[in-house]
């Protein structure tokens, strides 16, 4: 991504440029704010305002601070402010930052006592805490126990206001309000005792230290004066937070992002502090982008589409994108039987465009769910093609990676003379890179590993005179502790979320059924949908010039095919498609499900269980629907179940509409089979009757 244009433009920074782009670079020290859409170049912008702010003498290159959100995507500028001669610039993201200054700061502000953070994964902490107060400790429900924790703690929410900011903002939660802020409460004491940090309380303890400890903001501030944020839509408040502690009532702020493209906010992100900018800075320089370098004008065009469909504040603030790129094919559309079929038809497709010269590094494959990659891995290893999950760091802890990096430790300590491409080729040599790639399997797998390798040191000899390999080394420890893995010559295999910034020549968009794009639990929730379609807007514009939408029927070759393609992408597949008469049968079965208050056609599927439209009011007994949820959860509780299991919300709130008085009426509701009549039924009618005899 960091292409070589860059680095032939060091003579005149500016040049690449256009006139808004430039304005955003030029534009003197102080708040500047890029609003723009996908693509537009708002990170490359702010890379050549971090270089042209160093050259023209304003900020040492040392003095910036940029953040960003993902690993991948700091690396991703840390490569272009390099090829911008200016790698002293930090670039990494909001916790990384945070890390960094802790442990500089840590004896300062705690004294010597030792601290870890914890690795990995906090449900352990979070079940002991819910084993204390006797709550459910099956794995689902801890995990949702614990990232509704970790929302309470980036949204800045301690566990004695919890109840009360929760019943404000109306918020689905996992628990009762009260028993969660206690479970929230016993895992701090926990984790505090065993002297134990997690991810959030790095952000809140750095803040802390700052805004706290005199000193230490003062020698922060000196150090670092000019601040940078990318993808600032995606900010949460205790993120901003720690930004005002750097900043210190300073102004030398930079960010850029796209309301459109907000989609952490089930996290704690929130798109407001990107559109008040002007608000609380009234000088800023706003620059608005609406070029796209990017992609194609087919794609583009289809961006728009899917992006004007939009609603909610994010949808003001949209521009529609201008492809600035020749002409390109079609976006390409199919549905197919099954998830097996589909995978293996992208597969095939994969393999035609290398054949045709795309290289692997320039094909993803993008879904809603991380489980969706495994089919991909499967039907991309048998038609051999090599690929990445995303979720790179494992590249560090690879075998032949890690003995390669020992390899290259102990020469540089030798302080070898000679060109630096050639000696990391002698060194890995030894540890397995021949001449030629071997034919295929895990050992082409390993090959490419170290090839990677190699081609990081070409990249770095041409963009810095003279490295040596003690340079190298020290690059590749930097990338290790930054988990930012070089390209590896293979497809990539990442969620939607983790594709945010990035792009590739050919994006498969896969797995575009309802259900899981929109995901299940988002549907019958407006802005839980709107949030899935700004999802499926960043997956649309990954692309520069191939894009391939696909979705199933069934999941399994043998399953029921009953599943439906996104709701997405009505209106985007053309009328002369095959694809398009599917759409159009399957819109008029959707269209066959009426609304039993206005009549109306219903489409979603929460729509369709409800039996009523999302416009017309629900005529939910409250009360009945207060004891089904009662009910529901003492019935979890016997089982040992998640509470989903014995009914999801959906369903609950559809007895609670339609109140059922027999088993004839029960099973009309969708979601409740035989199975569920057989064990469930005679409660749920009885729990009708009792409200409704009172
Ligand atoms: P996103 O919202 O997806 O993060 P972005 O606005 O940050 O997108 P960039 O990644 O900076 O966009 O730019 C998209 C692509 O367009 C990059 O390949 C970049 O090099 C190219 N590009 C941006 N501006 C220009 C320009 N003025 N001339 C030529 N190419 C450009
Ligand atoms: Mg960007």
């Amino acid at each position: 991504m960091g292409s070589a244009l860059e680095s032939n433009r060091r003579p005149d920074l500016l040049e690449g440029l256009d006139p808004e782009q430039r304005a955003a670079a030029t534009a003197p020290r102080g708040p500047v704010c890029v609003l723009a859409g996908a693509g537009t170049g708002k990170t490359r912008t702010i890379t050549h305002r971090i270089a042209h702010l160093v050259r023209s003498g304003h900020v040492s290159a040392g003095q910036v601070l940029a953040v960003t959100f993902t690993a991948r995507a700091a690396g991703e500028m840390r490569t272009r402010l390099r090829q911008l001669g200016v790698e002293a610039a930090q670039a990494r993201t909001f916790h990384a930052a945070a890390l960094r200054q802790l442990r500089y700061f840590w004896p300062r502000v705690v004294g010597d006592r030792q601290w870890d953070l914890i690795e990995g994964n906090k449900l352990r902490l979070v079940g002991q805490a819910a084993n204390r107060l006797g709550m459910p400790t099956e794995v689902e429900v801890l995990r949702d126990l614990a990232s509704e924790i970790e929302w309470a703690k980036a949204s800045l929410v301690s566990p004695d206001d919890y109840p009360a900011v929760v019943s404000r903002l109306n918020r689905d939660v996992p628990e009762a309000p009260g028993r969660l802020a206690e479970l929230y409460r016993t895992y701090e004491q926990l984790k505090n005792n065993a002297q134990l940090l997690d991810f959030d309380d790095l952000l809140l303890h750095t803040t802390a230290a700052l805004e706290e400890h005199k000193a230490v903001a003062e020698e922060f501030r000196d150090r670092y004066r000019c601040f940078v944020v990318d993808e600032y839509q995606d900010v949460t408040p205790a993120q901003q937070r720690l930004l005002d502690a750097w900043l210190g009532g300073r102004d030398d702020l930079t960010v850029v992002g796209d309301a459109n493209q907000t989609i952490y906010s089930f996290g704690g992100a929130s798109p407001r502090p990107l559109l008040d900018f002007t608000r609380r800075f009234p000088e800023a320089t706003v620059v608005r982008l609406e070029r796209d370098y990017r992609s194609t004008p087919q794609v583009v065009a289809l961006a728009n589409r899917v992006i004007g469909a939009a609603r909610g504040r994010p949808a003001g603030s949209r521009l529609d994108l201008v492809g600035q790129r020749p002409d390109g094919p079609p976006p390409r559309f199919a549905e197919y039987d099954d998830e097996v079929a589909e995978a293996a038809a992208v597969a095939g497709r994969i393999r035609e465009l290398r054949d045709a010269g795309v290289p692997a590094s320039e094909i993803a494959v993008l879904y809603r769910v991380n489980a969706q990659s495994e089919a991909y891995e499967q039907a991309l290893s048998e038609v051999g093609i090599p690929y990445l999950v995303r979720g790179g760091e494992r590249f560090f802890s690879r075998r032949e990676v890690r003995q390669a990096m020992a390899a290259l430790r102990t020469a540089a300590a030798g302080e070898p003379d000679g060109d630096l491409v050639d000696l990391v080729r002698r060194v890995l040599a030894d540890v397995g890179l021949t001449e030629q790639p071997p034919s295929g399997g895990a050992a082409k797998e390993r090959w490419d590993a170290l090839l990677a390798l190699v081609e990081l040191a070409e990249e770095l000899a041409a963009t810095t005179g003279g490295a040596t390999l003690g340079r190298f080394v020290a690059e590749l420890d930097q990338r290790a502790a930054a988990q930012h893995p070089p390209t590896v010559e293979g497809v990539t295999l990442a969620s939607l979320h983790a594709a945010k910034g990035l792009e590739w020549d050919a994006v498969f968009l896969v797995g575009l059924a309802e259900g899981t794009m929109p995901i299940q639990h988002a549907d019958g929730n407006d802005e839980a949908i709107e949030e899935e379609r700004r999802l499926f807007y960043v997956g649309v514009t990954r692309a520069r010039e191939y894009l391939s939408l696909t979705w199933a029927l069934a999941r399994n070759p043998d399953g029921r095919r009953n599943r439906r393609r996104s709701r997405f992408l009505y209106g985007l597949i053309p009328e002369d498609h095959p694809a398009a008469r599917v759409a159009r049968s399957q819109k008029q079965t959707a269209l066959k499900a009426r609304c039993r208050i206005c009549g109306g056609p219903l489409i979603a599927t929460m729509e369709i269980k409800l039996g009523r439209c999302g416009k017309c009011p629900a005529d939910v007994d409250e009360e009945l629907l207060a004891r089904l949820k009662e009910w529901r959860v003492e019935r979890a509780r016997e089982l040992k179940v998640p509470a989903f299991v014995v009914f999801t919300d959906a369903t609950l709130v559809a007895i609670a509409e339609q109140r059922p008085t027999d088993d004839s009426a029960l099973v009309s509701i969708s979601g409740i089979g035989a199975t569920k009549l057989d064990r469930f039924g005679a409660e749920v009618l009885a729990v009708v009757r009792d409200c409704h005899g009172k």
